[in-house]
């Protein structure tokens, strides 16, 4: 009977209206790409987690084309019992090689790695100790495990530390970390992190969702860029972000890992085998990035420039050396105002407002990409600079 739950949905929906925090779904009527059109209108787009600008071009989609031509649509199964074709074994295999791991498992997505991860090693023996600003796939991960679990202040070493000390008798401690933070742009002190995991005898899980392809000298994620290869347990990523952004995802970590997960990863064992043409597509891109490191260096120097421009234009830019750059504003509304006035200068990007993150830390979060040229990036911060009164 839907009369109970009816009133209360329309109280939430019109609370959410009222505080001025509904998100609008904009419809693109174009691939995704540096330029979009929306509303029969040419954008540049500045909020994609299209780091290396291969989502929407012709390299990736021909790539799948014949993927999909070889390997036909749809494997109607699981893994294990008729899902597992020649291309998995080889987008496992190559993303092993680039990510320097033992092996590789595929997933649907990301928010399934995880979901698939912590289940399967850790229960009531076991203590997770979790980044405060986790990514919502890891937050709903650990829930769903029966160990013990402790959450950090964000990034603050000496409460991890007092966290692990804490804790006693268990069988496993595990920190769970993004690599970065998608709403701030932090990348996690990973070589902090490993030298108290050491310390303190625990395993280290790290989600480079949006850093595989992105960070390192050549784009092997979080742990190339803070030099801490080999030391990670657990690494989760996605190739629905820098790597051609349709989706599937990946767990590399050591060999007996990936054996067991084959066994007993529950959003592996009862989920379809990823999609082929997805996976041609991601066999491409991890090709491409590894044949062409200068894609990996333009989209760090777009970075820089950003970030040097808009501070010189007196924004409050948030964040470090990754290509999300989150512009804070004082008000909630602010940061949507601005984002709807840039959106008439022809720039599509989106304020963020709570829950997405807390009271008072509203942002529009700019991301930059390899596909954007030089001018680009003058001009979305000439725009910030008009829309904003700053000129
Ligand atoms: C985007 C993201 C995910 C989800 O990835 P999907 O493959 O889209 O499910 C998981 N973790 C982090 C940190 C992310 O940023």
């Amino acid at each position: 009977m839907y009369t109970a739950l009816k009133p209360i949905l329309d109280t939430e929906l019109q609370g959410i209206k009222d505080q001025s925090l509904w998100k609008e779904e904009r419809v693109i009527m174009s691939p995704q790409g540096r330029e979009i059109t929306v509303d029969g209108k040419k954008l540049l787009n500045f909020c994609a987690n299209n780091y290396l600008g291969f989502s929407g071009t012709d390299g990736v989609r021909e790539a799948s084309d014949a993927a999909l031509a070889k390997w036909g649509f749809g494997q109607a199964s699981v893994r294990f019992i008729c899902g597992t074709q020649g291309i998995h074994k080889e987008l496992e295999a190559a993303t092993a090689k680039f990510l320097g791991m033992d092996d590789a498992i595929l997933y649907s997505s990301c928010f399934m790695a995880n979901v698939g991860l912590f289940q399967t090693f850790f229960g009531p023996d076991d203590a997770i100790i979790s980044d405060e600003l986790n990514h919502a796939s890891i937050i709903d991960a650990v829930r769903l495990t029966k160990s013990e679990r402790l959450i950090y202040t964000h990034m603050d070493m000496a409460d991890l530390e007092a966290k692990l000390k804490s804790v006693k008798d268990k069988r496993l401690k595990v920190i769970a970390t993004d690599g970065v933070f998608s709403m701030d742009g932090h990348i996690a002190p990973l070589k902090e992190i490993c030298d108290l995991a050491d310390k303190y005898g625990a395993l280290v899980m790290v989600d480079d969702a949006h850093a595989t392809g992105v960070l390192g000298a050549t784009g092997r994620g979080t742990p190339e860029f803070t030099g801490t290869e080999g030391r990670i347990d657990f690494l989760t990523g996605t190739y629905g972000k820098a790597l051609g952004g349709a989706g599937g995802a990946f767990i590399v970590s050591h060999q007996e890992v990936v054996d067991y997960l084959r066994q007993r990863s529950r959003t592996y064992l009862f989920s379809n085998a990823m999609e082929v043409g997805t996976c041609g597509a991601s066999l491409y891109t991890i090709d491409y990035i590894q044949k062409h490191p200068e894609l990996v260096k333009k989209l760090k120097d777009n970075t820089t420039l950003f970030r040097t421009l808009m501070t010189e234009a007196g924004f409050n830019v948030a964040g470090g050396e990754h290509p999300i750059t989150p512009v804070m504003f004082a008000e909630e509304k602010q940061a949507v105002e601005t984002a709807k006035a840039l959106f008439d200068e022809g720039i599509y990007v989106v304020g963020f407002s709570f829950p997405v993150v807390p009271k008072g830390k509203a942002r529009i979060r700019v991301q930059i990409s390899a596909a954007h040229t030089p001018e680009d990036i003058t001009t979305i911060v000439e725009k910030f600079a008009k829309v904003s009164g700053k000129n």
